[in-house]
């Protein structure tokens, strides 16, 4: 089974000034590099009620306060890393789309694999505020909508971007219901991720930070995979692995300071899907996060996809 790319043109509508890592052509980069390589590519159309599910994890005064922001023609919102263009909420609600999308069709049998292949990413972004180039939470409001929607009982995220996902950690660090492990350049922006924040209240355990010092590269990485994050996710056995995808760990990404080769992303991806056959009928859904060094960017995508790919349950 391959794994099956959604995308969507409008992800291209937020524009980022001169100088910022995060722009467009990452994902234009990635998309036209997939479609070459024979990927089967899906455009994502609008999905049902979205600000509905945008709502399960984001404050609706949040939601109103981005969306007057781009109308206004305001240059900023709550941050630096996060400049706003005429098209920066449409591609944001674009993004969530498209991965509520892909988390669907993941669902819809088993063995089942996809790239949401979005931007902007979403992983920082938090309750109430727009952080860190990311403006909702895509792979957060995906979790929500498959457990609080569609009943499921167990979601878990691996977020293996350079940086800590600390939107996706606070937005259910007191539930029990998602797990979310995280390896990460410690310490970094954005500061959190410290192995002693393991969740909270009924939530406790289900937050596993695996803080890596600057310069670990894949033996480093490897041996955090196999001692805490596949134990972590094969004890909480969950019905579904959802993947925030950032390839900032990659030795020559600009913003990141890790020294991970593409091998280490083929590695990972074959041992993810292996576990995802033996734990939840093989059902994985990435989704992109960061990842800025144009020039290996679709190549390590493709890496991960076909690693994937290769694991199939028996
Ligand atoms: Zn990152």
């Amino acid at each position: 089974m391959t794994t099956r790319v959604f995308t969507d043109q409008r992800c291209l509508l937020h524009r980022s000034p001169a100088g910022y890592p995060e722009r467009s052509e990452r994902l234009e980069a990635i998309v036209e590099h997939l479609a070459g390589e024979g990927h089967e590519i899906v455009d994502s159309v609008a999905f049902p009620e979205v600000e509905e599910r945008i709502r399960l994890v984001h404050e609706p005064a949040y939601v109103e306060r981005l969306r007057r922001a781009v109308e206004r023609g305001d240059g900023l919102i709550d941050s630096a890393d996060n400049p706003l263009s005429e098209g920066t909420y449409e591609a944001s609600v674009a993004a969530v789309e498209t991965t509520l999308t892909a988390a669907e069709w993941v669902m819809g049998g088993s063995d089942r694999k996809a790239l949401a292949a979005v931007r902007p990413p979403g992983h920082h972004a938090e309750h109430g505020t727009a952080m860190g180039f990311c403006y909702l939470n895509n792979i957060a409001v995906a979790a929500a909508h498959l457990i609080d929607k569609q009943g499921l009982g167990r979601v878990a995220i691996f977020d293996f971007d350079v940086h800590h996902g600390n939107g996706t950690q606070h937005l259910f660090e007191e539930r029990a219901d998602v797990l979310y492990v995280s390896t990460h350049q410690y310490p970094f922006y954005p500061g959190t991720g410290a192995a002693d924040e393991r969740g909270r209240g009924p939530g406790e355990g289900a937050t596993v930070n695996v803080p890596l010092p600057a310069g670990t590269g894949d033996v480093g990485f490897a041996a955090a995979l196999e001692a805490e994050v596949l134990p972590a996710l094969a004890a909480f056995a969950p019905e579904v692995l959802m993947l925030s995808a950032g390839f900032d760990a990659w030795q020559n990404d600009p913003v990141g300071g890790m020294r991970v080769t593409a091998d280490a992303y083929d590695d990972w991806s074959r041992r993810l899907a292996g576990l995802a056959a033996e734990v939840c009928g093989g059902r994985v859904l990435s989704v992109l996060e960061g990842g800025y060094d144009l020039t290996a960017l679709p190549r390590l995508v493709d890496i991960h996809l076909r690693g994937l790919s290769a694991a199939t349950s028996g």
